[in-house]
């Protein structure tokens, strides 16, 4: 390439296939597709995983026992036996040029195939004398190179990439490759989206020096600032996007000014047994100052179980009402959906609204619920009273979007989530008339930076804060065995006798569905008839009709039934006050969060709680699952701990959240750089809100976002 051509950008990099590499024949091009390396931009970004450091290499003569150190020495000879009890052995002898080392491989047999003689690599681990042997026992080991390959010179510190067996491509070829690739864009050079003032500011390299360093660092420092820029340049794309997305939704005029004077409103606050809490006043306050705005509201509501979101949603849905529009309330559950039907209908009891055409005349606010399991005449009656205005909010399952209800004045919907509400939501709705205003509740307390990354295009507001006169729940981790078994289930039955109601929630099944029902099915007729024999027991999975699922909700409620033997269809928003006692069976088998919103489910009336968590932890994330649940009962706190554990691809999914464009940005620990891609983001708008200035930024933004970047940028 003629080096008065301009620097290499990312879509020039998505441009050059591998074959054009020297060293990439068409075999080794199929091997590499294998691993969905095609382009010579999926081979820069296909970052080592580790990073070995030779100043921190010890001689092997100079090792003393019981010293733990990283040696790099090359495979003299590695056989492999089976002990005398079966395991399997496998025997190498390394040397460094200093001395030779034995090293012992117990239970992995592959290590023989792996270390053959010649193999260049790194040994980390600890000395130790086995029969008048100097030895080490199952190190932690990088192949480096290996004998008979033409390989590139490693510097100092050497980079180990991620490989595959199955694709026969091995840390090496990758690093020779890598390798050829900056040879050949260093004439070019990397392009950089960012100003350099930006850089300065923000103490950041540039591109260039960052993607030649994360591949062939010289020094850790420099190291530490190529995964810097790196971090920042994965975070800054998605940021862009996040507030540009929002920016146009703010600046959309489409949306409704809804009459904010609030005789409804204040109705229904007059009415409520209770007072709002402040977190509750001021979430309110916002989002009213959002409904009477001409931009559409795009709100998040989040607060932990129990925090009292409904009770501001509903206020939310009359905030419509009260104008004469039409509110939405959709549940991602058909429980759920029913329950906030019940719910509603209890809490806006005696609330009227002036009839259509009567000038004089009220009538009562009419609440329905829309399901699949709605019968037709009752979905033919619902449907008309939408098309004429009469039924005031509708309560469903996120079906409502898709379905064929038609309203006549649809004006706010609240989404009750456990999954990112997309933007392909948002437009079904717009299709739906005016553009309503969008509240979207979240129970899953989300860690502050989780936040800005999922749901940084939103405004957000937060109920931290619990309604008062909630007694703390008492958190026991019970043991394996029948003694302290016994012990729980003794007191879940002096809580019955003290007129109160339980929930057993029984183990998770792998293979959801079915299997999950039967064995619930099971464990619900077992304990009939030994634990909670004499007890009025109630059975609720998800593989019972919905007509069934709402008649056992309905006698749990009525406390017709003393004990509900339930699988995770209980998780969210299920609201017993009278039910002081959870049991979850298998606890260390289940997720943090969904333990949290498990354990949510009691402590909701005034009476003191207890959660029972049956657990074996055996597993490390097991124990510190259940040893952090007995510690808190602060969601946001949980949250915190689920993230470190699960990383953030696991918490929120994959594909919902664009977690899988980061490659090397994690969160919590990258809190900071996100803060910073958010500030340097939204000062790069502030300045070039089309970004006709940053066409090489804008075609990475549009990269990411794919189709659903139109409007984000338009001047
Ligand atoms: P969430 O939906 O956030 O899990 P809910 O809205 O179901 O919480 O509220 C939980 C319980 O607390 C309900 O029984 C509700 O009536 C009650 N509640 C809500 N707000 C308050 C408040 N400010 N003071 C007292 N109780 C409240
Ligand atoms: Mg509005």
């Amino acid at each position: 390439m003629p080096s008065g051509d301009p620097p290499l950008t990312l879509a020039d990099l998505r441009e050059i296939p591998l074959v054009r590499l020297k060293g990439v024949g068409e075999a080794l091009d199929k091997k590499l597709a294998m691993m969905e390396l095609r382009t010579v931009l999926d081979l820069l970004q296909h970052y080592p995983r580790r990073w070995v450091d030779r100043t921190k290499k010890a001689d092997i003569a100079a090792l003393e026992v019981g010293e733990e150190a990283t040696v790099f020495a090359e495979v003299r000879s590695a056989k492999g036996r089976r002990t005398r009890q079966g395991r399997a052995l496998v025997e190498v002898v390394v040397s460094d040029g200093t001395s030779l080392l034995n090293i012992s491989f117990y239970n992995q047999a592959w290590r023989e195939k792996q270390l053959s003689p010649g193999t260049e690599a790194s040994f980390f681990g600890k000395l130790d004398v086995y029969r008048g042997k100097r030895q080490m026992t199952n190190p932690v080991v990088d192949v480096i190179g290996r004998a008979g390959v033409a390989d590139e010179k490693t510097g100092v510190i050497v980079p180990i990439y991620p490989q595959s067996g199955k694709a026969d491509v091995y840390t090496w070829q990758l690093r020779t490759i890598v390798s050829e690739a900056l040879a050949k864009c260093k004439a070019r050079g990397f392009a950089d989206p960012i100003d350099e003032s930006i850089l300065d500011a923000n103490d950041l390299v540039d591109r260039n020096t960052a993607l030649r360093a994360i591949h062939r660092p010289e020094s850790m420092p420099e190291l530490g600032a190529a995964k810097q820029r790196l971090i920042f340049d994965e975070f800054l794309r998605m940021q862009v996007g996040l507030v540009a997305r929002k920016r146009a939704f703010a600046a959309e005029q489409s949306g409704i000014r809804h009459d904010t004077s609030g005789a409804l409103v204040d109705a229904f606050l007059a009415q409520l047994p209770f007072a709002l809490t402040g977190d509750q006043a001021s979430a309110l306050a916002e989002i009213v100052r959002d409904m009477g705005a001409p931009a559409p509201m795009h709100r998040l509501l989040q607060g932990d179980v129990g925090s009292g979101k409904t009770v501001v949603a509903l206020a939310a849905l009359l905030t419509a009402v009260q104008g004469g529009y039409q509110g939405a309330f959709m549940a991602p559950t058909e429980v759920l959906a029913e329950q906030h039907y019940f719910g509603s209908v209890r809490m806006l009891e005696g609330l009227t609204v002036a009839a259509e055409g009567g000038l004089f005349a009220d009538r009562p606010v009419r609440v329905e619920l829309l399901t699949n399991k709605t019968p037709a005449a009752e979905r033919r009656r619902i449907s008309a009273g939408l098309q004429n205005g009469e039924v005031d909010i509708l309560v469903g399952t996120h079906a409502l979007l898709y379905g064929d209800a038609t309203f006549s004045k649809l004006g706010c919907v609240v989404v009750d989530e456990q999954h990112r509400f997309g933007v392909e939501q948002r437009a079904l709705l717009r299709g739906k008339g005016d553009e309503p205003d969008v509240l979207v509740m979240t129970a899953t307390p989300i860690p502050r930076t989780a936040a800005m990354l999922i749901y940084g295009d939103l405004d957000r507001s937060e109920l931290r804060e619990m309604p008062p006169g909630r007694t703390p729940i008492a958190t026991k981790v019970v043991p394996p065995n029948p003694l302290d078994h016994e012990a729980a289930w003794e007191k879940l039955r002096q809580e019955i006798g003290a007129g109160h109601q339980a929930y057993v929630v029984c183990p998770l099944v792998e293979d959801k569905g079915k299997v999950e029902a039967k064995a619930a099915t099971a464990e619900y007729e077992r304990l009939q008839e030994e634990e909670l024999k004499g007890l009025r027991v109630g059975l609720l999975h998800g593989q019972m009709k919905s007509a069934e699922k709402e008649a056992a909700m309905a006698a749990f409620r009525a406390h017709e039934i003393d004990v509900l033997v339930a699988t995770t269809v209980i998780e969210v928003g299920v609201d017993v006050p009278n039910a002081t006692v959870m049991v979850v069976e298998d606890a260390d088998r289940f997720g943090l969060s969904q333990l949290h919103q498990l354990r949510g489910r009691v402590g909701r009336g005034t009476a003191e709680s207890y959660c029972f968590l049956f657990g074996d932890p055996s597993t490390e994330d097991g124990e510190i699952r259940l040893s952090a649940m007995a510690d808190s009962t602060d969601g946001f706190a949980l949250a915190e701990v689920d993230l470190e554990i699960r990383g953030a691809g696991q918490v929120f999914g994959e594909k919902q959240s664009g977690m899988s464009d980061l490659k090397l940005g994690r969160i919590p620990r990258d809190e900071e750089a996100v803060m910073q891609a958010r500030a340097v983001a939204e000062a790069i708008l502030d300045d070039d809100p089309a970004l006709t200035r940053h066409a090489q930024l804008r075609a990475e933004v549009e990269e990411l976002l794919g189709d659903d970047v139109e409007f984000l940028f338009k001047s």
